[in-house]
């Protein structure tokens, strides 16, 4: 179910009217549902529930505000990180130390620092250098880091090339090949417990046989290096859980997923950890947005909405599909580009898309926007950074500041020699 829904002619978050929060906040704004978050994360651990020891680390990048982490870390969900950043933002969320898992494959021997200081549970290693510097930062503070070793599979998970992570050709993790090796020799590290090996291969799947070639890939691995003597606890297989973002697709469900995974790592005897972001926020929210002017155009008119590539990038980036609504539709449908303010002509939402007729004013909304959404958003063009509302039941708050160019250019100076 979920939970923008038309209810009297008009669509809601949960019980809250869009038009409310777009009269009171202004537009754009991001709109998040409290409901649809906890369905979500509920559902995720119930078609896990198969397997016999999980830990789910909620993905902080898909979707870093403090009110959403607080959610997911409610509803158990620890959280996986690539930057001090994200540390923070998981604890002030609510996020115990012990559950953070650290990704990435550009992790500054500060971050490192802070993240052994902070005591969080596991670091996922991409290279062996960064294993040693670990080690030595580990056993300056008189401890020894819990970590796995990130492995490259070289498995194609089918998804658009950018936020494909999984192929040889990709930066992350160590080719699969070299990884008996780089084990054995971080194994022998004093400042290291290397518990086990992890694995992602992308963003946005829609199918599971490269998931399940990966992890039988995994496997094979597991047991490769048991046999080596090496004690293998911990496997974290990633996130990459692919969402509909046209109605009518269809994507795996939680209880699928959970049963290829059961059949995949069966016997395998450690904790299944999961880094899930998208399937988790991607429905959970809408980027509310005002019709500025709709524009004739060759071929079709130009719906040109407050809302641009700056606020919601994915469209810019990945060619990527998000539904566009109006808030009081009227059952009448034009076709229409949509477009925002800003000076690209890569600011196009749709092209000659069918969409509710919109008019001067009306409020529309893009869906299935709460994934890599606000945390992608910048101010270029200087306009203000777009602000941030969850809504729980019939009342709503403001989780993010709209933060206005007048306030990001007030950490701007011009310096004393321009100044004169
Ligand atoms: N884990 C890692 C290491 C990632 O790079 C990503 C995103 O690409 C994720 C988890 C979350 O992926 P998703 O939002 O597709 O579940």
């Amino acid at each position: 179910m979920s939970h923008f829904e038309l209810r009297n002619g008009e669509l809601h978050a949960e019980h809250v009217p869009l038009s409310r929060i777009a009269a009171e906040v202004g537009t754009p704004v991001y709109v998040y549902s409290r409901a649809q978050l906890e369905d979500n994360a509920n559902a995720l651990r119930e078609g896990l529930s198969v397997l016999p020891r999980v830990h789910l680390a909620y993905a902080v990048k898909a979707n870093p505000n403090l009110a959403v982490v607080n959610v997911l870390a409610k509803c158990g969900y620890g959280a996986d990180i690539v930057s001090a950043g994200e540390m923070y933002r998981a604890m002030a969320g609510g996020v115990p130390a012990a559950d953070i898992v650290f990704s990435g494959v550009g992790k500054k021997i500060a971050e490192m620092e802070a993240a052994l200081d902070a005591g969080i549970g596991q670091f996922n290693i991409e290279i062996e250098e960064e294993g040693r510097v670990l080690s030595d930062l580990a056993l300056a503070r008189g401890t020894r880091a819990q970590a796995v070793l990130r492995v490259n599979p070289d498995v194609d998970a089918g998804t658009h090339a950018k936020i494909s992570t999984g192929k040889a050709e990709n930066k992350f993790g160590v080719a699969i090949s070299d990884a008996p090796a780089i084990f054995g020799r971080l194994a022998t590290l004093p400042g290291l417990v290397m518990r086990g090996v992890a694995t992602h291969i992308g963003s946005q799947i829609a199918d599971l046989d490269p998931l399940e070639t990966t992890y039988r890939r995994i496997g094979e691995l597991v047991a490769h290096l048991r046999s080596s003597g090496h004690t293998i606890t911990h496997v974290d297989l990633g996130g990459g859980f692919g969402i509909p973002y046209t109605p009518g697709e269809l994507y795996p469900s939680a209880e699928s997923i959970g049963q290829m995974i059961a059949r995949a790592t069966d016997g395998w005897d450690v904790t299944l950890m999961f880094e899930p972001g998208r399937v988790i926020a991607g429905n959970a929210g809408v980027l509310l947005t005002e019709v500025i002017w709709v524009k004739p155009g060759v071929g079709h008119p130009w719906v040109i909405v407050d809302a641009a590539m700056n606020d919601l990038a994915r469209v810019a980036l990945y060619d990527a599909h998000h539904e566009f609504t109006a808030v009081r539709p009227t059952g009448e449908k034009m076709i229409a580009n949509i477009a925002g303010p800003v000076c690209e002509s890569g600011d196009t939402f749709a092209k000659a898309r069918e969409i509710d007729v919109v008019a001067r004013d009306d409020l529309a909304v893009l869906h299935t926007a709460g994934a890599y959404g606000a945390t992608m958003a910048s101010t270029y063009n200087s306009r203000a950074l777009v602000p941030e509302v969850m809504v729980d039941g019939d009342r709503y708050a403001v989780v993010a500041d709209r933060i206005a160019s007048s306030t990001i250019m007030a950490a701007e100076r011009l310096p004393e020699w321009l100044a004169a």
